[in-house]
């Protein structure tokens, strides 16, 4: 009897309370565009106004069915990229979920450089449910890794973040952001062509305990897909070190290659 009066009364009342906290919360603090600053009614997940989230471009189809590269040309069938067909990469697939340009890439700007924590649930929220993974499917996340001394200077890893908000409270522990290391400095690729990347980055990140990703299906996370050359090394040690199959998720695609 104590337990059915213990339940029925306790939970109402910490849901009430919630409740009664959000509503304070929206009084002194109501929700505005991360961008714009607009008002936005209720408490969104993603803190986008509808006038910003218009100018988000999503990826859609026609794209290469491998690195993901959407390709321009509404209607044609999907085909492999010239990437693809040339110099193939080493993760099995790559999407992205938005191009890397307008709102994107201010938003990104501001998370990264200015140090605005609060835009990782906002950019994360971008991910619909199931697309363009289902994240049920991978043994283990792994983001993207920073070097130590790029970690001292920014003071977060944002893959990490968007990553935890992906996988959220349930699927937190397949997260593994200490297996695969970036050890060597490697100058910004900003003003470097695709082959050049590719050397640049050669090298650069080490798998720490391959028992730990051995046989595994892995989900490797970026913010930005450009060329494709960082994430593909990271797949090329982490394939080396014996995982199964390697998968590449960004949060969004640079369109120029
Ligand atoms: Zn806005
Ligand atoms: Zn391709």
């Amino acid at each position: 009897m104590f337990r059915v009066w213990q339940c029925s009364h306790r939970e109402p009342g910490l849901a009430g309370i919630r409740l009664l906290l959000s509503a304070i919360g929206q009084l002194f603090f109501p929700s505005s565009c991360l961008l714009c600053s607009v008002p936005l009614p209720g408490r969104p997940e993603v803190l986008f106004c509808p006038k910003c989230m218009g100018g988000i471009k999503f990826i859609h189809s026609p794209i290469c069915p491998v690195c993901g590269r959407p390709f321009a040309a509404k209607g044609q069938p999907e085909h492999l990229c010239h990437t693809c067909l040339s110099k193939p990469y080493h993760f099995a697939k790559a999407r992205a979920i938005t191009f890397y340009d307008g709102p994107i890439l201010e938003a990104i700007h501001r998370f990264k450089f200015g140090k605005k924590i609060i835009y990782a649930r906002t950019l994360a929220g971008l991910k619909s449910e199931d697309g363009p993974f289902n994240l049920d499917q991978f043994d283990l996340f792994v983001p993207v890794p920073l070097h130590v001394k790029r970690l001292r200077q920014r003071g977060f890893n944002q893959t990490l973040l968007l990553l935890r908000e992906w996988a959220g409270e349930e699927k937190e522990e397949k997260i593994d952001f200490t297996t695969l290391v970036r050890h060597r400095w490697t100058e910004p690729q900003t003003n470097l062509k695709h082959h050049e990347r590719r050397k640049n980055i050669k090298g650069a990140f080490t798998v720490e305990r391959p028992d730990k990703v051995r046989g595994k299906n892995i989900l490797l996370c970026d913010d930005v897909f450009t060329t494709g050359a960082t994430v593909n090394e990271c797949a090329r040690v982490l394939k080396e070190a014996g995982a199964r199959e390697v998968s590449v998720l960004t949060l969004a695609r640079a369109t120029a290659q």
